[in-house]
């Protein structure tokens, strides 16, 4: 192989890297003689693994200590500087040690595809491509954009070939950063999203009445089509915050060019957007005045913020946590550091960053894993590069990988959502914890904000190591909604329900249509009806691939599978008995929507959940419609409890609380308290007092009374007993282990090897091996088996010894196709 050409020189430099891969440590190479002076860590190298394929690797240390085994040398520095700090550096390994994954996994997760190019990377040309400047290329460069242009795709192999290279990666790393290249695999990913021209208002316009009549008179006298034009615009609710042009343009006599001047005179402002992107020129709003609550709170939290790394802020549900962050925000940017704002979903996230752009313009980025490939790139390059410091970073999770050098806050907004947490694969990290450590390492203060803070949270705050800030009224004085307790034994005793609704839901609907408000219901679960049944025998149609039942999907006639995805049509009979009798029952979101329908001829009724939302702008189509009151009743799951800021809503409808409460995790009444208080939050935000109606089978349970007088401290100081009677989180740590193969016996068994195993060396810590709720998916059985974790043990000897007895498990032949996953503060 030419690259094992170059040797080592005797005194030489060696780098341990990492590289993006599920390995579980470092590699070490050779620094060539020419490299020894400029290498560093955090800078990316060019490396051979066993011979035959080249990969992308991060430094991490650079040093001189030979290595036992003959070491190779790497092949290319693709870096002068270094592209990753050391104190992202520092995370990584932080990520690695405390989730129990190699710091590949992590390096995979937090750096986009096209910072990391192996030989198996396919590459495309990237839809920019056109837009851009070929002059700027080299001769290779310009040589791999021909080649990609006429064959449409190539292999990294490939392209070394053509070009007569080794190692064609840096020529195609350059192309990557330069936006003409993309692996495939960023294609795939996320496919462009179109930036949408758009025009507003100018501030003069905005702000100014009087000038604006002026303008508007002396159009209306010498330019009568720019006038219609301007018409158009102002006829439109968005008009000062941006409309589609193409929704002006297709009126009569209007077009794109009117704009134009429009623009020259100052009346109006174009540009380019796509859903969450920057519009470059935006008007920034000055912060708004803080209510006098909001402002104790605000200097509350800058005092915890001298004290302690962490605050605490719970604050009910709309007294305005925001703008008590924006205050904090502008305060970080302006001593000239970064401040990254997490939210748990980015989708469900288009109101507030609206509202944040307003004050923060260019300064606020968003950045998420779904984003387009070439964003991505270009915003991780940008804050490596430490270009434009005092940057507000709006993200999902994975932000808190973006390799900040200058991060000077983190607010962690709803920390209490279970979307913090990645699941799959690794590293299976919380992102709000993650945050805790990551604001540590920078020096940075943390905010963590919710109406219904974790009890990680106040564990924080009993520990002494966390602030804790309350704002208790809501922004307007306007009082927290009265929420209602309906019996649904009584009422179905009693044969006064209608569909799934109460007489007193019927009624408390009726009257929120008649006084021209808007209602939203919640419900749980996605579909038509949870189960499919045939009333002779009881079959439920089951999901081939899991232990689950299948969901029916009435607009789709098919049943589903939540869980993997499987689908089947509807069947006719009962494949068991043959009866014709098989149905749905139970109730979902469309089951929701249709008796809304029918109980309310004419009501304008939508439902929000997964499968309405699938599209980018679907969530965002059906946010804006009822904002502008187009639909009168919003049927939804989750995805409506989420920080949604709506005017009009009178009433909130939970149709049936108890599924969330009889869910088999030991977080089910915590949850359940969380996501009624929330959804009961969307209530009678501004003005008058909201309504909330919960229908319950239960309504004794004490999780209800909690809610019912909104005391989110009182719940978690009754939950907190529980934790600790039972030894789990936050009293306890847990790790939970998660046994996967096809075959049951061999899961079972090596499930029950593995626990005897650690139960001679943690004893009772130990729980199961069990079988969780659903035992198989997707045609693999699991098994779980529990690890207790003391807060005073050192987490790594635990570790550490956990994982020596998972390997020496391992060790039996037979028992290495089982797959072993762990999952550090399992949710
Ligand atoms: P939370 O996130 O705490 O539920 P929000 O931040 O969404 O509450 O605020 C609720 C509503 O009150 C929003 O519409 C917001 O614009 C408004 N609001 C809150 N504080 C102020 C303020 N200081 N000035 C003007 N409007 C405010
Ligand atoms: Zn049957
Ligand atoms: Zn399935």
């Amino acid at each position: 192989m030419m690259w094992l050409v170059r040797v080592l020189s005797p005194c030489v430099k060696y780098v341990d890297v990492i590289l993006p891969l599920a390995l579980p440590g470092l590699l070490t190479y050779g620094v060539p003689e020419d490299d020894a002076a400029r290498v560093g860590a955090g800078m990316r190298v060019v490396v051979p693994l066993r011979g035959k394929r080249l990969h992308t690797a991060v430094v991490r240390r650079v040093h001189s200590e030979r290595p036992e085994h003959s070491t190779e040398a790497y092949l290319t520095l693709l870096d002068n500087v270094p592209l990753i700090s050391e104190t992202t550096l520092r995370f990584w390994d932080w990520v690695s040690g405390h989730y129990c994954c190699g710091p590949g996994e992590v390096a995979l997760a937090a750096l986009p595809s096209g910072m990391r190019l192996a030989s198996e990377t396919k590459l495309e040309l990237s839809p920019d491509a056109e837009e851009l400047n070929e002059d700027a290329l080299d001769d290779r460069g310009f040589q791999v954009v021909e080649a990609l242009r006429l064959r449409g795709g190539l292999s990294f192999k490939e392209v070394g070939a053509m070009l007569g290279l080794v190692n064609p990666a840096p020529v195609l790393h350059k192309l990557v950063e330069q936006g003409w290249v993309l692996s495939t695999e960023e294609m795939k990913a996320a496919p462009r999203r179109k930036a949408v021209s758009m025009v507003r208002l100018s501030e003069q316009a905005t702000a100014d009445d009087r000038w604006l009549s002026d303008a508007l008179d002396t159009l209306d006298a010498r330019a009568p089509s720019q006038s219609r034009a301007m018409m158009a615009l102002l006829s439109e609710d968005q008009a000062a915050t941006g409309v589609p042009l193409g929704d002006l343009t297709n009126r009569e006599g209007v077009t794109g060019a009117l704009f134009k001047r429009l623009a020259e005179k100052g009346l109006v402002f174009s540009f380019k957007q796509s859903p969450w992107e920057v519009s470059s020129t935006a008007a920034v709003e000055p912060l708004a005045d803080l209510s006098s609550a909001q402002q104790s709170a605000l200097t509350a939290i800058q005092q915890g913020q001298r004290d302690k790394s962490l605050v605490l802020l719970e604050g009910v549900t709309g007294s305005g946590k925001t703008e008590v962050y924006t205050h904090l925000i502008h305060d970080a940017l302006a001593s000239g550091k970064d401040a990254l704002f997490l939210v748990p979903e980015i989708a469900l996230t288009t109101q507030l960053i609206v509202r944040l752009r307003r004050f923060f313009g260019d300064r606020l980025e968003v950045y998420h894993s779904r984003f387009s490939p070439r964003e991505r790139t270009s915003t991780y390059r940008r804050v490596a590069s430490r270009e434009g410091r005092g940057r507000l970073m709006v993200g999902a999770r994975s932000a808190i990988f973006l390799p900040f050098s200058n991060l000077g806050l983190i607010v962690v907004d709803e920390e209490h959502d279970a979307s913090y947490k990645q699941q799959d694969p690794a590293p299976r990290y919380q992102a709000r914890d993650a945050a805790a450590m990551l604001g540590k390492l920078h020096g940075a203060s943390v905010v963590l904000g919710s109406a219904t803070p974790s009890l990680e949270a106040r564990w924080a705050v009993d520990a002494g190591r966390a602030a804790h800030v309350l704002l208790t009224e809501r922004f307007g004085g306007t009082s927290l909604p009265e929420v209602c307790l309906v019996d649904l034994r009584k009422a179905h005793k009693s044969r006064a329900m209608e569909g799934h609704f109460s007489k007193e839901l019927r009624d408390a609907l009726q009257q929120t249509l008649d006084d021209g408000k808007q209602a939203i219901l919640f419900q749980n679960r996605r579909g038509f009806a949870p189960v499919y049944q045939c009333r002779t025998c009881g079959w439920v149609p089951d999901c081939e691939r899991c232990d689950v039942s299948l969901t029916y999907h009435k607009f789709l006639r098919d049943l589903h599978c939540h869980y993997c995805g499987y689908r089947q049509s509807e069947p006719r009979q009962c494949p068991r008995c043959g009866s014709e009798e098989v149905q749905a029952k139970g109730l979902g979101t469309e089951r929701i929507e249709e008796e809304v329908g029918q109980l309310f001829p004419g009501v304008a009724v939508q439902r929000m959940d997964l499968d309405t939302t699938r599209s980018r702008t679907g969530h965002e189509r059906i946010i804006q419609a009822f904002e502008r009151g187009e639909i009168q009743v919003l049927v939804g799951t989750q995805m409506v409890t989420k920080g949604l800021d709506f005017e009009n809503v009178g009433l909130v409808g939970i149709l049936q609380a108890d599924q969330m409460l009889h869910y088999p995790d030991f977080r089910a009444l915590e949850r359940t308290f969380q996501l009624l208080t929330q959804v009961a939050g969307r209530a009678g935000r501004r003005g008058e007092r909201g309504k909330v109606l919960v229908q319950t089978f239960d309504p004794e349970h004490w999780v209800f009374g909690h809610v019912v007088t909104h005391d989110a401290q009182a719940m978690a100081l009754a939950e907190l007993q529980e934790r600790k009677s039972f030894g789990y989180p936050p009293v306890q740590r847990l790790i939970r282990l998660i046994l996967r193969h096809r075959d049951p016996q061999l899961t079972r068994e090596c499930a029950a090897a593995l626990a005897g195993r650690m139960r001679s060396r943690f004893g009772g810590r130990v729980v199961g091996p069990e079988e969780p709720g659903i035992a198989r998916v997707n045609d693999l059985y699991q098994r779980h088996i529990l690890l207790k974790m003391e807060r005073d043990v050192d987490p790594a000897r635990f570790k550490s010894a956990l994982l020596e007895d998972i390997a020496a498990m391992r060790a039996v032949d037979s028992y290495r196709p089982v797959r072993v996953i762990i999952d550090v503060d399992p949710y």
